[in-house]
């Protein structure tokens, strides 16, 4: 397998403004990004690694390796489920019904997530996953780790990293969380959860 490559974005730089500035995003996914998928493939180089998807390397591997294909794949789920302009701003169908079944509301969910997002200390990611059943949950995980870990399929997720929002937001998280409702392109949430 030839080496892992940064992924395009699906839309310009500027187009998440206001909610992620042009600024952000070059800094988040050409340095940020762009350096975790360098430093997995110079550390896979010559190994059997290399014959792995991104996936199978973050759940059978550990260490300095993990992290940084930890950090792609939670990368490129985040930023792909992005849209400057999102053809609906809430989920219908499947994952609408499963989001009221499991959290009472669409409402309730946003703010159980949001929540679970401001309040992970230091740097990591909050998630939307179904289990194996397909029953909802929300998980905080530090770092780079992913719901795959733990057997979860990932569906949604918030970066609260610092780099991901303090150009824009500084210490103002929770308002970063909430503008970011505004972006997610819920025809891609929904995929995940088929
Ligand atoms: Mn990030």
């Amino acid at each position: 397998m030839s080496a892992f490559e940064l992924i395009k974005l699906p839309y310009a730089a500027d187009a998440l403004e206001p909610v992620i500035s042009k600024n952000t995003i070059e800094f988040h996914h050409g340095k940020h990004l762009a350096g975790y998928v360098n430093n997995l493939n110079n550390m896979i180089q010559g190994t059997d690694m290399q014959n792995l998807t991104l996936e199978e390397i973050v759940v059978k591997s550990d260490g300095g390796i993990r992290n940084n294909a930890g950090q792609i794949l939670n990368h490129n789920l985040y930023f792909e489920q992005f849209s400057g302009k999102p053809s609906k701003t809430a989920p219908t169908g499947a994952l609408a019904d499963a989001i009221t079944r499991d959290f009472g509301s669409f409402d309730a969910f946003k703010d159980e997530f949001q929540k679970k997002g401001a309040t992970l200390f230091g740097s990591g990611w909050v998630w939307l996953s179904a289990n194996k059943d397909g029953k909802l949950v929300i998980t905080q995980e530090t770092n780079a780790a992913n719901p795959i870990q733990k057997g979860l399929c990932p569906l949604l997720t918030f970066d609260v990293w610092e780099h991901a929002y303090y150009l824009d937001y500084q210490n103002r998280r929770p308002d970063h969380l909430a503008a970011l409702w505004q972006i997610v392109d819920w025809n891609v949430v929904e995929k995940r959860f088929k």
